[in-house]
C-alpha cells in the first residue's frame, strides 16, 4: 500500500481504495509543507521518523470547535478537487503495523488526510462531504468518471 501511495503521488490511501475491506490506511507527509504540528503518545518525533505511517483501526475524535475548509483530492477521483470542510484538528486511536496501540493529536494537513483516509474506511467519500453547491459543480465531472470506471471493468467483447 505504501508503494502504491507513493507510485500514485499521493499523500494517503484506505484500504478500501484498493479493494480491501479492512481497517488500515497510510499516510506520507514527509514531501509537504509540514505546516501542521502533531503529538504521538505525549511525544513530538520527527517526521521522518513516523513517515510513511501505518494506521490500523483507528478511531477518530474530531475537535469541531474549529472548522476550516481546504480543496481537497482524492486518489480514487484523478481531476477532480472540490472544497471540504472539516475539523482543523483530531484526535485517533489507533494500532502500528505491529499492532501497538497509539493516540495522536494532529492538526492541519496531518489532520485532514487523516479524517480523509478514516472517511474511506467507514465508506464515505470525499465528494460526500462537499457543500450541494461544490459537489453539483462536479456533477458532471463525476457522472463521467463512473462511466469511464464502469466501461473500464466490464470485460472487453
Ligand atoms: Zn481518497
Amino acid at each position: 500500500m505504501i508503494d502504491l501511495m507513493h507510485t500514485s503521488g499521493g499523500i494517503g490511501l484506505a484500504a478500501q481504495q484498493i479493494g480491501r475491506a479492512i481497517q488500515v490506511c497510510v499516510l506520507d507527509l514527509l514531501k509537504t509543507d509540514r505546516e501542521f504540528t502533531w503529538e504521538i503518545d505525549g511525544a513530538k518525533p520527527p517526521l521522518e521518523l513516523i513517515m510513511p505511517m501505518v494506521v490500523v483501526n483507528p478511531v477518530l475524535k474530531a475537535h469541531p470547535e474549529f472548522e476550516e475548509i481546504v480543496e481537497e483530492g482524492c486518489l480514487s477521483f484523478p481531476e477532480i478537487r472540490g472544497d471540504v470542510c472539516r475539523p482543523e484538528r483530531v484526535t485517533v486511536n489507533f494500532q502500528d503495523a505491529q499492532g501497538v496501540p497509539h493516540l495522536i493529536t494532529c492538526d492541519g494537513l496531518f489532520a485532514r488526510c487523516l479524517q480523509h483516509e478514516i472517511d474511506h474506511l467507514n465508506g464515505i467519500l470525499f465528494i460526500d462531504r462537499m457543500e450541494k453547491k461544490v459537489r453539483a459543480g462536479l456533477d458532471k465531472a463525476v457522472k463521467e468518471l463512473a462511466k469511464k470506471t464502469r466501461e473500464a471493468s466490464e470485460p472487453a467483447a
